[in-house]
């Protein structure tokens, strides 16, 4: 089965990295709000450029340039296409995903459309109805840590990463 990645990611704004893995690489949206249990809501997702597979265990501080600030990996897993007809590389170039996820957080049956014109790289991501759909929970404040370490953004920037300096020390 393909891998699937989300890496929250503190750059010039807040957001979260949605990376699949089709044909060895990781197709990747930027969703600054994150993934939504409500099936009712529709979440945007710009398509960024492929990440190498290697990308997808990064847990740390960007430095100083593009993307720059912390990142961790905010859920993993595999997941499955729920295409019968179509290929995840069809559905990229078609602009029509399904699939389903196996992670720690996100489970069950995930839709990614891209609006508006062709060649626009705004596409949305959209919870399935099924029994994995919530419309109580919103698990982006429920569950902020990496699945990886259990550290939070936060913990990222306070903890002793490179930019801490001996001004940004409050313990004394
Ligand atoms: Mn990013």
């Amino acid at each position: 089965m393909a891998s699937f990645v989300i890496q929250k990611h503190r750059a010039t704004s807040l957001h979260y990295d949605f990376r699949l893995e089709i044909d060895g690489v990781l197709a990747s949206w930027a969703v600054p709000k994150g993934p939504s249990l409500n099936s009712a809501d529709k979440r945007l997702a710009m398509m960024v450029e492929d990440h190498p597979m290697e990308w997808a265990s990064f847990e740390g501080v960007i430095g100083p340039g593009y993307g720059e600030g912390p990142v961790i990996v905010w859920d993993r897993g595999t997941y499955e296409n729920l295409r019968e007809d179509e290929t995840m590389k069809d559905g990229l170039r078609e602009g029509r995903l399904r699939f389903a996820l196996l992670g720690h957080k996100l489970r069950g049956g995930w839709s990614l459309r891209r609006f508006g014109r062709g060649g626009d790289n705004a596409w949305l991501l959209v919870k399935l109805k099924d029994g994995f759909a919530d419309t109580n929970r919103d698990i982006v404040v429920e569950r902020p840590e990496s699945v990886d370490t259990g550290r939070t953004i936060e913990d990222l920037t306070t903890g002793g990463a490179h930019r801490a300096t001996p001004s940004d020390d409050r313990s004394a």
